[in-house]
């Protein structure tokens, strides 16, 4: 900070020391003029009147002097004159103290000190500026000095240089020089005392002033170093307010950025696994195909992967078992990737790889089988094994195609024929593919006018004693015929109903056909002891089937023993509360079988705690008899599990009397086969089975 008193004291000391220097000079030099001016009047005063009286005794003094005048010769001329004595009484009681005169030529003709006649002063500047008209003169202070009376010390005289003229005579001639000296010590020393008081009172009003100022200029100086304080603090607080703001800002932007990322990696990624997500999948692909060389052929592929029934260990077990499952099976195929692939998760059961750099189909293929069998050991989440396939989809990059969606797309659909060539496999897209998939579609669209349009009929199949070979019931099975794509097959339309869920409105009709049929060959009397239906789980699902169930009975007069509901085993996978729903079911009276017996995750556990009382074995494992000695103890062992638990077991798809024999030694109950008639329609059927009247 600028010392302001410190600074101003020195400047302000400096210059009032220096001004009242200035004019104390003044004022002494002033003084001393006066005095020298007053003395000088004085002494022309005193040489007026040594003119005027003594002028007599001088003149011949002057008159008489000669150039070769010897000094002593001119003393004794002044003694003679007299001139002494009369100078010594004129200047008695006056402050003059000695007297000189010269000649014009400058020769000293008389002192008051007799050692000095004959000086030459002809060059004297005084002498000479007296000899021009002018007194002159000047202050001196002599410590020694010899006057009229003797000796004298310590002194301060004027001496003067006078002109003499002749008294009276009007002449203008000089006659001669006086040289007056006169005593002004007392002047002097008045003088100086005056000046010591001046000195002091300047010194003293300047001291005041000083202090008055410097009084002033403190008291700015304080309030403006509070103020400077005072901005200081404002400025240090502004400062830290800076910081502190700055160090906000710098946290809020790297929370931002954070924020960002998380954003970034959340839109990229799948929140459960941690995979890259769809979006991210795109990109890189869409990166990989444009860097791609097409003159080679398979560069890329793309596998889609789905796993198989998943759906049935996330409806069974709960969604946190389901997701736990899924991150298991990330980490499987993420520990099996190369460097150069990358996995992805779509959403679901669905999983999606990117392999790049490959060098041909077998290199897919092989890395297909390898995933594959990451597969084989079961997956353990809480205390749960669980047995998982995966069904995998390959399409590949130049050969099928540059774009992302349609590499995408075929891989999803040669992932839906591995599913539908049994699962836990691999498929390379097909150009085939592409028009299946578009049928499906068609498909999709066509079977929702189906009932409406008087598209959907029911064919029976017949159910027979495998001893006595009387019709023991019938199997009702859905008939879709197109009037576009023809005849289709219940293989293919019901998934998609099922999909769609448009299963419901298709197995409440077949129900509602099925009774009614029921109650027409009664009427008709064609005694047929017990129609089957086949029931999707997904309309299990639903609550409202029970009371369908016996709405439909009500309403064509069937009684509930006479109706067969064939369920899948994978509505015990599927179904959370399965043997509730079944149990619904059983109170209403109705008998349940369990459908093709053998292909699903059949367990002698809860098969024991079934509430049905039909065993339906799969056709598969007929078809098996007398080709795979496996099939036929297979097949023996259901029988023998039907007969242990006291069900009625029914052999599916027999076509050969060698088959029929088989399972007749066996002990199976019942038969159902082309063997004794194909699915028809009901006029067909009952024409088959009625007995003629
Ligand atoms: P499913 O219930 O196992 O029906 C038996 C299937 O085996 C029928 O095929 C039948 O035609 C066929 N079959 C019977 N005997 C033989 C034989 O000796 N040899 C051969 N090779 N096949 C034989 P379909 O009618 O094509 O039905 C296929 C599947 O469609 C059924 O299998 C059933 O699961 C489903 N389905 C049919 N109708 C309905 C329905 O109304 N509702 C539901 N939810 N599913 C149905
Ligand atoms: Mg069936
Ligand atoms: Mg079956």
């Amino acid at each position: 900070m600028f010392r302001l008193s410190r600074y101003f004291s020195l400047l302000s000391l400096a210059l009032i020391a220096g001004a009242s220097a200035l004019l104390l000079l003044y004022y002494r030099h002033n003084a001393m003029e006066q005095l020298l001016a007053l003395e000088q009047s004085r002494a022309a005063e005193f040489t007026q009147v040594f003119e005027n009286s003594l002028w007599t005794e001088f003149k011949p003094l002057v008159d008489a002097a000669r150039p070769g005048d010897t000094p002593e010769i001119l003393r004794q001329r002044a003694a003679a004159s007299g001139l002494h004595g009369a100078l010594a009484r004129m200047a008695r009681g006056t402050t003059v103290l000695k007297v000189k005169i010269y000649t014009p030529a400058g020769m000293t003709v008389f002192s008051t000190d007799p050692g000095q006649i004959g000086e030459d002063k002809s060059d004297n500047p005084g002498f000479m500026g007296a000899m021009a008209g002018r007194t002159t003169g000047a202050l001196t202070h002599r410590n020694q000095f010899d006057a009229f009376e003797g000796s004298l010390s310590e002194r301060d005289i004027i001496f003067a240089y006078v002109p003499i003229h002749a008294p009276s005579s009007g002449e203008t001639r000089i006659a001669g020089v006086f040289e007056i000296y006169q005593d002004v010590t007392s002047f002097v020393q008045q003088a100086e005392r005056q000046m010591a008081w001046v000195s002091a009172t300047v010194l003293a009003v300047l001291a005041a002033l000083y202090l008055a100022q410097f009084l002033v200029v403190h008291h700015a100086q304080t309030i403006l170093r509070s103020q400077a304080e005072a901005l200081h603090e404002a400025n240090e607080d502004l400062d830290r307010r800076v910081q502190e703001r700055t160090q906000a800002l710098v946290h809020e932007i790297s929370e931002r950025r954070l924020a960002q990322q998380q954003l970034n990696h959340l839109a990229h990624h799948d929140p459960l696994t941690g995979l890259p997500n769809r979006t991210l999948f795109r990109e890189r692909l869409t990166r990989q195909l444009l860097e791609l060389d097409t003159a080679d052929q398979t560069q890329l592929a793309v596998l889609f992967i789905d796993l198989d029934r998943f759906k049935d260990v996330n409806d069974t077990l709960g969604h946190p078992v389901g997701d736990a499952l899924l991150i298991n099976v990330t980490r499987r195929l993420q520990a099996s990737m190369g460097p150069g692939d990358l996995l992805a998760r779509l959403g679901g059961d669905e999983f999606i790889c990117l392999l790049g750099g490959l060098n041909g189909v077998p290199q897919a293929e092989a890395t297909a089988q390898r995933l594959l069998a990451l597969f084989q050991q079961p997956f353990t989440v809480d205390d749960n094994r669980l047995h998982l396939s995966a069904s995998i989809g390959i399409s590949l990059a130049p050969a099928d195609g540059m774009d992302v969606d349609v590499l995408v797309r075929q891989a999803d659909a040669a992932m839906y024929q591995a599913k539908a060539l049994g699962r836990n496999r691999h498929h390379f897209y097909t150009a085939e593919m592409t028009t299946q998939a578009r049928e499906r579609i068609q498909l999709e669209g066509r079977l929702r006018s189906a009932i409406g349009a008087g598209e959907l009929s029911l064919h029976f199949q017949a159910k027979v004693d495998i001893h006595s070979g009387q019709l023991t019931g019938a199997e009702a099975l859905l008939r879709w015929h197109c009037a576009e794509l023809g005849e289709v097959p219940p293989a293919r339309f019901i998934p998609v109903a099922e999909e769609t869920g448009y299963i419901e409105e298709l197995g409440a009709w077949a129900l509602n056909e099925t009774c009614r049929q029921l109650a027409a060959w009664d009427v008709a009397g064609l005694r047929v002891p017990v129609l089957s239906i086949n029931l999707s789980v997904k309309q299990l699902e639903r609550g409202n089937f029970p009371a369908l169930l016996q709405a439909c009975l009500l309403r064509w007069g069937v009684v509930a023993q006479r109706i067969e509901i064939e369920i899948t085993e994978s509505v015990v996978l599927v179904l959370q509360d399965a043997f509730s729903r079944l149990a619904e079911l059983q109170a209403i009276g109705v008998r349940l079988a369990l459908d093709d017996f053998g292909t699903g995750y059949s367990s002698l556990s809860y098969l024991n705690r079934l509430p049905v009382q039909v065993l339906k074995i799969d056709r598969s494992f007929i078809s098996g008899i007398g080709v795979k000695r496996s099939d036929e103890s297979i097949v023996q062992a259901m029988v023998d599990i039907a007969r242990s638990l006291d069900l009625v077991s029914v052999a599916e798809g027999v076509e050969t009397e060698a088959q029929l024999a088989f399972l007749r030694r066996l002990g199976c109950a019942e038969v159902q086969g082309y063997l004794f008639g194909k699915p028809m329609p009901p006029g067909d059927f009952q024409a088959r089975w009625q007995a003629p009247a």
